[in-house]
């Protein structure tokens, strides 16, 4: 069977908020979105770690880490289903990042109570995302916004801004996109920061007007 685990950060007090987590960054992605910063990752087609390798380390860590974030890349392009079972198995919680491309999976996840919180990135509005991400992949989205909105896990939407590709417009509409599938929690918006990106993009000289930004949502700057 195929190693699916780019690498493991076998630590991090940042990523769960209020948790003491791993990250497991999974290979290869169904997107290519502009900014990514994980390049090397989304272009792998195989990892460097086996799942039997994940359960190792998550054995000795066992009353030493609460929970384990699965990332990547785009996790949900594995069949997650059986790792979050052993995973929960051992004790431990689990974070979910994801580009909500698989609302099949997120759906089965979530019925079986295999998720804790879910970080779920709202790329753009319609009429952008094909050029931001390079995939037809916006009603999958909102199929992933709808099931969370009925589900009971906690999650969060969260969005990277780079002023080139998305505008104050853009930024109104996704609130409104938000408001319209009852998302009232916050909106959690980072700035593009110009480090190794898939498409070398450097930071822009446009100006983002926040005087014409709506509150519709509490919008909060992550950086
Ligand atoms: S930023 Fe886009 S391309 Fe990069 S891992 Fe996330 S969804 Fe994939």
């Amino acid at each position: 069977m195929k190693n699916i685990i780019y690498s493991i950060t076998k630590f991090t007090t940042t990523d769960y908020k209020d948790h003491l987590s791993c990250v497991v960054w999974f290979s290869s992605c169904n997107m290519r979105c502009l900014y990514c910063y994980n390049p090397d990752i989304v272009k792998s087609k195989e990892g460097n770690y086996s799942l039997n390798d994940l359960y190792s380390f998550l054995k000795k860590r066992i009353g030493l880490l609460d929970a384990v974030v699965l990332s990547g890349g785009e996790a949900t392009t594995h069949d997650l289903f059986k790792i979050c079972e052993n995973i929960t198995n051992l004790g431990f919680k689990i974070k979910l990042d994801t580009n909500g491309s698989n609302p099949k999976l997120l759906k089965k996840l979530l019925d079986n109570y295999l998720l804790d919180y879910v970080a779920l990135d709202f790329k753009a509005p319609k009429n952008k995302y094909k050029d931001i991400t390079k995939s037809s992949l916006y009603d999958e989205f909102i199929d992933s916004l709808k099931i969370l909105k009925s589900s009971d896990c906690k999650f969060e939407v969260r969005t990277t801004l780079h002023n080139d590709l998305l505008d104050v417009d853009d930024i109104n509409t996704m609130q409104k996109i938000l408001v319209e599938n009852t998302y009232t929690d916050n909106f959690y918006i980072q700035k593009f920061l110009e480090v190794e990106n898939l498409s070398n993009l450097e930071n822009s000289t446009k100006v983002f007007d926040l005087n014409s930004l709506n509150n519709d949502l509490n919008i909060v700057w992550r950086n």
